[in-house]
Formats: structure tokens, C-alpha cells, sequence
């Protein structure tokens, strides 16, 4: 295949300002912005830029030669400081629901859009750029991103990608040289920060509020131009939009978004911010901020201290969030197909019966079995679910734990010593909670007999399906120091770790040590805030 050596020669096709109303007013000023998808608009320069990583993966997505990860030319323009031949910048306005309310008009308020590679695939991909200065959208804020939470982005969108998760992807992180204030917990205790910016790819990065915004202000001739843009550009195996075509498409989004959500609690993600601005019309996880990894499992539990009393994001409300958000989608698009019942009956069967038999399906084959069976399963899930939660159980150890102990042994000689490493004070455990597994454990292996499956069978399902190496927040909060510290193998190192989540590898056991006590109340480890 042909590689590409210099970013002038990138193939641009830039189907949505080509295709769609620009913003008629060219000034970069903060304002709502009416009658147009997205504002003209360059990233602001920086004065010291240097990359940081470059995710081979993604430039290879581009057809980038890995030779020009270190050129100058690759620095100025992944900071905004050239713009490449091709590359059309702009942002798009959007709205949204945030923590339930109508926020209005939100839009890109710090990414900046650079256009859409072409690859030798044919296959179109937006480049973005995260933290590249003010745009129209910016309201009160500055347009910038800080180095903590571009290496949150960046390990965690590539770390999603390799765990099979769908995700908008990271090709660089750059540093910009410049400072940048934040008040990290918005309680008077601000600092400067090290500015960075981080380039993000994906097919498209039309959100649920892109079509909301319109709705919302009546512009409906520029909400079906956006709908029929989408279809024609992100769907067009769905064919010529028309009323017909929208119902399908309304029902695609549906299962995308189920299959991201069951994904999302098959590997222990949680958001943490899902208003209806950050949820992907392509079914993609975006927008990294305070997202968190569960550790010990509690269907209660969000990183999100902004979020902290109500938990409308934690882990076991994200089925129910993502349900609510489409519904909000539902709203938006109504005024194109005019018939409440149709949205009414998709959202019930492509969301909510595709989400509950993608779940169950998940959640067996975490515990290796090939299929969900109602009468035996139901329960063997709930009560797994309540076992989780009596004593404080790392999730992800417990699924790798659970495949080591050798099922094929007699019941009474189980090896569950094995178990230990998955609880975070194994000496306490009871004889009530130890009672509690034992009735578990003989369901579950009475389930394998039942199911006729091999060990090596078992474990190798397990094995595929639960992750070992996962971005726990401590792992990424040590990077951030170091990085902070002008150090950045860690960053590195655990781009590398995540390559390969699920195959066990004796150099990284430091990567799978369950939450050290020192990170339980540190920020960035157990609290995080939207401030990025
Ligand atoms: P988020 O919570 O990151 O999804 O952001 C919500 C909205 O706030 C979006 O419109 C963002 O573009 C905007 N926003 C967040 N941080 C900044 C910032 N530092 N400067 C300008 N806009 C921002
Ligand atoms: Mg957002």
C-alpha cells in the first residue's frame, strides 16, 4: 500500500462543510449560532509545541509513514500551528441535555475539525483536534485542553479500540508549551497546568444535540439536511433517505448505541458525563473526561464527582441513560417522521430487547458459557451481581480469577484460594459471605456440567472476553505525573499494555495490581471533575 511521507499529500474529501450551511459570520467570536452545522474557524498557534506519542495504529488508519511521527512538519500541524494541504477547519454547533436539563447551544467549544482523510481504503476519516484554541463555541472558557486529561483521552480512546470497545480514535498527543489555568475541583484551589492537545479520529463526530440544536430552534429544514447527510455519508447501506430510511436509521442508532453500552459493562467503563452532546450518532464512545474504570464492582459507582450525589451516570444506570438519551434523539427527529409510535416501538425494540439480549449474551460469555439460558441464567446473573457488591471485589481480576480455578476438579476441592487476588481485603471475608459463594459457585458449576463445556474451552472464552490490563485511573494518574515531570515513558508504556488486554504477559503483573490504598482519595484516582 502506499505510505504517505508528507501530510500534504493526504487525500481530503470534506463532505460536511462541502455539503452542509456554513455559519455566515467568519469572526471568531463567542455567539449562538443560527442557521448553519458548523463555523470556519483556525486553530489558535502555540508557541512551543512537541509530540509527545504518536498511536501507530491510527496514522497507519491514515497511511501515514511511521517516518514522519517525528518531523517538525507532524508537530506544527497536529498543534494547529500549519494547516495542511486540504484540511478545510472548522467546528460544529450543536446542543444538548446536560445531567437531564436542556443546556442550549453547546457546540465546539475547544475541537476543532481539520477535514476528512481519504485512505487508500476509501474510507473517510475526521480528523479533530482537542484543546486547539476558542471557537464560536467556547462560551465562558478558554478552548484548551491541560496534559492530564489529554493523556486520559488518548490512553483511554486507543485502550477502548484494542479492547474491541467502539470508539472515536487518538493519533497524537502534543504538548503546547503554554500554561493553562484550571480549577480542578471548582473549589478555589486552581494551579497552571501544562497545555496540550490531542488529535482525534473517527468516521464522523456528529453527536445526538447536532440534530437536537435544530429541533430545538425550529430549523427544521436544517435538521433533515443534517439527518439525509448522515445517511447519505455515515449509513448508506440504509439507501436514498425517506421517511421510510429515517425510521431505519433511528433503529441503527439504537442497536449501535446498545452494542457500545453492552460493551461498556462488559469491560467495567464508565463515562461519566452522558449528556446527549457526547453520545456518537456512530455508536462510538467519545469524549474522554472524567470516565473511570470500575474496580471494586457497585452498580453505584461514577468517577464523576461532579456527579457524585445524584449518580445519574454510574455504572449501572448507563443502560438507562443511553435509553433516555435516544429518547431525547427520538424527540429531535420527530418533526421529520411525524409518527410517535413508530420512534416509540424502535427505541423498545432495537434498544431495549437488543441491549437486554446483548447483555445477557455478554455476561454468560464472561463466564464462558456459549449461550444465555432463562431459566438457569437469570438467576445465576443477578445473583452474581449482588455477590459482587457484598464485599469489595475487583471486577476485573475476579473474571480472570474465576477462569483460573480448575472447574473440572470435584466441587468440594475447588481451588478458591484463587479468588483472594480479587478482593481488596481478603482476610475479612465472613462465613455469611463465603456461604453466599459457596451457593454461587455450585450454580455456576453446575452450569458447566450442564453446558458439557472443556476447561481449556471455558478458559479460553473467559480469556477473550475479560480483559486483564485495563486503564485503571491510578495507572493513569501515575503517567500524568510523570508526565508532568517532563517524563513521558509512562505514557509509552502503558500505550503498549493496552495493545494486548487480554493475553497475560509475566513483564506487566505491576499492571494489573488491583487500586493501592494511596489512590483511594487522591484526584484523578477516585475523584475526577469535568475541568479538563
Ligand atoms: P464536555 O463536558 O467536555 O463534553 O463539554 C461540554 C461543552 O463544553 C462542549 O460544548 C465543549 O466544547 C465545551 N467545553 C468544555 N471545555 C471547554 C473549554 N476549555 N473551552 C471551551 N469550551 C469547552
Ligand atoms: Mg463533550
Amino acid at each position: 500500500m502506499k505510505k504517505i511521507y508528507t501530510l500534504d499529500d493526504l487525500t481530503f474529501d470534506n463532505r460536511f462543510v462541502e455539503q452542509l450551511p456554513a455559519d455566515s459570520e467568519s469572526h471568531n467570536i463567542c455567539r449562538q449560532v443560527m442557521g448553519a452545522c458548523y463555523s470556519r474557524v483556525l486553530p489558535t498557534p502555540v508557541r512551543e509545541p512537541k509530540t509527545i506519542v504518536v498511536a501507530r495504529e491510527v496514522a497507519n488508519l491514515l497511511d501515514l509513514n511511521e517516518a514522519i511521527f517525528t518531523s517538525d512538519d507532524f508537530t506544527r500541524v497536529f498543534a494547529g500551528n500549519r494547516i495542511a494541504k486540504g484540511m478545510q477547519p472548522y467546528a460544529m454547533c450543536y446542543g444538548g441535555h446536560q445531567f437531564g436539563q436542556w443546556a442550549g447551544q453547546l457546540g465546539d467549544g475547544r475541537a476543532i475539525n481539520l477535514g476528512e482523510v481519504v485512505n487508500a481504503k476509501k474510507e473517510h476519516w475526521t480528523l479533530q483536534l482537542k484543546g486547539a484554541g476558542k471557537t464560536p463555541y467556547s462560551r465562558q472558557s478558554d478552548g484548551l485542553a491541560v496534559l492530564r486529561s489529554s493523556v486520559r483521552e488518548f490512553i483511554c480512546s486507543e485502550a477502548m479500540a484494542h479492547l474491541g470497545v467502539p470508539t472515536t480514535r487518538a493519533l497524537s498527543l502534543v504538548l503546547t508549551g503554554e500554561k493553562v489555568w484550571r480549577d480542578m475541583f471548582y473549589d478555589g484551589n486552581g494551579a497552571y497546568e501544562s497545555g496540550a492537545i490531542v488529535c482525534r479520529v473517527a468516521p464522523s463526530f456528529t453527536r445526538f444535540g447536532n440534530f437536537q440544536i435544530f429541533s430545538s430552534r425550529g430549523e427544521i429544514e436544517l435538521l433533515k439536511q443534517l439527518v439525509d447527510f448522515t445517511i447519505r455519508t455515515d449509513f448508506p447501506e440504509l439507501g436514498v433517505p425517506s421517511a421510510a430510511v429515517y425510521l431505519d436509521w433511528f433503529s441503527q442508532v439504537c442497536l449501535l448505541t446498545a452494542q457500545m453500552v453492552v460493551h461498556w459493562q462488559r469491560v467495567g467503563f464508565v463515562h461519566g458525563v452522558m449528556n446527549t452532546d457526547n453520545m456518537s450518532i456512530l455508536g462510538l464512545t467519545i469524549d474522554y473526561g472524567p470516565y473511570g474504570w470500575m474496580e471494586d464492582f457497585n452498580l453505584k459507582w461514577t468517577p464523576n464527582t461532579t456527579d457524585g450525589e445524584l449518580k445519574r451516570y454510574c455504572f449501572g444506570n448507563q443502560p438507562k441513560m443511553a435509553f433516555w438519551n435516544l429518547a431525547q434523539l427520538a424527540n429531535a427527529i420527530y418533526p421529520l417522521i411525524g409518527s410517535a409510535k413508530s420512534l416509540q416501538e424502535i427505541l423498545n425494540d432495537s434498544y431495549t430487547q437488543h441491549f437486554q439480549h446483548g447483555w445477557q449474551g455478554m455476561m454468560v460469555e464472561k463466564l464462558g458459557l456459549s449461550r444465555f439460558q432463562a431459566e438457569t441464567d437469570d438467576d445465576l446473573l443477578s445473583e452474581l451481581t449482588h455477590l459482587l457488591q457484598l464485599t469489595q471485589t475487583d471486577m476485573t481480576l475476579f473474571y480472570r480469577q474465576l477462569a483460573k480455578v480448575d472447574f473440572s476438579a470435584e466441587f468440594d476441592t475447588l481451588n478458591l484460594s484463587l479468588l483472594d487476588e480479587a478482593y481488596y481485603t481478603p482476610t475479612t471475608l465472613d462465613n455469611e459471605y463465603k456461604k453466599i459463594r459457596l451457593v454461587w459457585l455450585e450454580k455456576y458449576y453446575n452450569r458447566l456440567r450442564n453446558e458439557g463445556i472443556s476447561e481449556v474451552e471455558r478458559v479460553s472464552r473467559m480469556n477473550a472476553v475479560n480483559p486483564l490490563y485495563v486503564p485503571r485511573n491510578y495507572l493513569l494518574q501515575n503517567a500524568i505525573d510523570d508526565a508532568n515531570n517532563g517524563n513521558y515513558e509512562e505514557i509509552h508504556q502503558l500505550l503498549e499494555v493496552f495493545r494486548s488486554p487480554y493475553q497475560e504477559n509475566s513483564r506487566w503483573v505491576k499492571y494489573t495490581q488491583k487500586r493501592p490504598a494511596w489512590a483511594n482519595e487522591k484526584a484523578g484516582c477516585s475523584m475526577l471533575s469535568c475541568s479538563s
